[in-house]
């Protein structure tokens, strides 16, 4: 029941129509009995949004295309990994003293750490990962806090080797995928995505040289590499774990709960099943 004292949350970016977030945060909150409500904030003026955070004492949002850069100047805070991805997609606004104070973070990485984790230990372990893009940045600088040993390979070379030497990492070009071997691979690109989703990067017969193989597109659940690397005896994670995961971690930060996975699962479904 929404009254007086709702806390409000949401997300802002544009579009946000399609945001599956409204729907996982909505029914976490209902599952746990928590008089919050989360809404989609189509937002062009970023400046304006923020300052409006904290004008309607909004407790926190989600941040997603196209402002999760250029939020960074905005806010009074960030935390460490976030400054290194250059990217935030969760702000909390704190109150310190009286104050509001607009605290910045990124969870797509925990998401991603975490969902890869469901399947293996991530300390030590050598890992592909396919892209060059916001989620393989993102990603990759995420599974190095976890002491993940990377391997870069992706499509266009200078955007590759630029995201390789911040990553202090080795990058391949997509025609030497198939001679790259490792625990994992994360295909961390939009291959595979609906409605071109008879494609994969990865040749079959490479997979076996892959413990686990995670994507990270989640429409469709199942891709074409998730599909292959199955047959080929892989363990697998799709897409929708990541981004269940960093709800789950924003969930977390927002209320300081234990947030009601199985529920929030439950939501992001849907009819993907
Ligand atoms: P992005 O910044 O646009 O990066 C896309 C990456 O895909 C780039 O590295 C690009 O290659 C590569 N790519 C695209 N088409 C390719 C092709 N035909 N062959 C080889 N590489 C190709 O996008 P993003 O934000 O990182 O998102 C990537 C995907 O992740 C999207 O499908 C998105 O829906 C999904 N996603 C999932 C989650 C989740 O929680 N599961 C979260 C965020 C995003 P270049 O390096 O050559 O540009």
């Amino acid at each position: 029941m929404i009254n007086g004292k709702t806390k409000l949350y949401g997300i802002i970016g544009n579009p946000v129509g399609h945001s599956l977030s409204p729907a996982m945060h909505n029914a976490a909150f209902a599952a746990l009995g928590e008089n919050r409500v989360y809404l989609p904030f189509p937002v062009e003026d970023v400046e304006g949004a923020l300052v409006g955070l904290k004008a309607l004492e909004i407790c926190g949002v989600s941040v997603t295309i196209p402002h999760k850069q250029t939020v960074i100047p905005l806010l009074d805070r960030i935390d460490a990994v976030a400054e290194k991805i250059g990217a935030v997609n969760t702000i909390v606004v704190n109150d310190e003293e009286g104050n509001k104070v607009l605290c910045g973070s990124n969870t797509d990485w925990v998401g991603a750490n975490r969902a890869l984790e469901t399947e293996m230990s991530l300390r030590g372990a050598t890992v592909v990962l396919l892209g060059a893009g916001g989620s393989a940045r993102a990603i990759g600088f995420g599974l190095q806090e976890a002491g993940v040993e990377l391997l870069l390979c992706s499509r266009t070379e200078a955007k590759g080797r630029g995201l390789a030497a911040e990553l202090d990492c080795p990058w391949y070009p997509l025609s030497e995928i198939a001679g790259l071997q490792g625990d994992a691979l994360v295909n961390a690109t939009s291959v595979g995505m609906a409605p071109r989703d008879d494609v994969s990067l990865v040749p079959v017969h490479s997979l076996q040289s892959f413990k686990v193989v995670m994507d990270i597109v989640y429409s469709p659940l199942q891709t074409r590499l998730l599909k292959e690397a199955r047959a080929a005896g892989c363990r697998t994670v799709n897409g929708l774990e990541m981004l269940l995961l960093q709800g789950v971690a924003q969930f977390e930060i927002w209320t300081g709960l234990r947030a009601p996975v199985a529920v929030m699962r439950e939501a992001l479904s849907g009819d993907r099943k």
